[in-house]
């Protein structure tokens, strides 16, 4: 019997992480990484018969840091850029990850 848990960044079909990452549009603090992963089979969470996926290109959308669920592009894209979306894309910057730019210090 093979253990099954398996690092992140390493399961099958990982293909790259993007350079921006999701931010949680009612939590500044949670963001994570945008990841790839390549599979035959559709991975999406969102899945339903109402809203089909995209899996043409058998890409999917999720977090190497917390890898718990993968999204076809359609439904990532969804997520992320729908008026009401819970999530949006923050671009990475080279610098910026060390050197605050908008800190939150708004004290009125
Ligand atoms: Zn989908």
């Amino acid at each position: 019997m093979k253990n099954s848990r398996t690092p992140p960044s390493r399961t099958k079909g990982f293909v790259t992480t993007l350079p921006f990452r999701s931010q949680q549009t009612d939590d500044a603090d949670a963001d994570s990484d945008v990841s790839v992963w390549r599979s035959a089979e559709n991975l999406c969470d969102l899945e339903n018969p109402d809203t089909h996926c995209d899996t043409v290109a058998g890409l999917y959308y999720g977090s190497a840091e917390d890898e718990v669920v993968k999204f076809c592009p359609r439904h990532f894209y969804q997520l992320h850029s729908a008026s009401d979306a819970p999530y949006r894309l923050d671009d990475v910057k080279a610098g910026e990850e060390t050197t605050p730019h908008n800190p939150d210090q708004t004290h009125e």
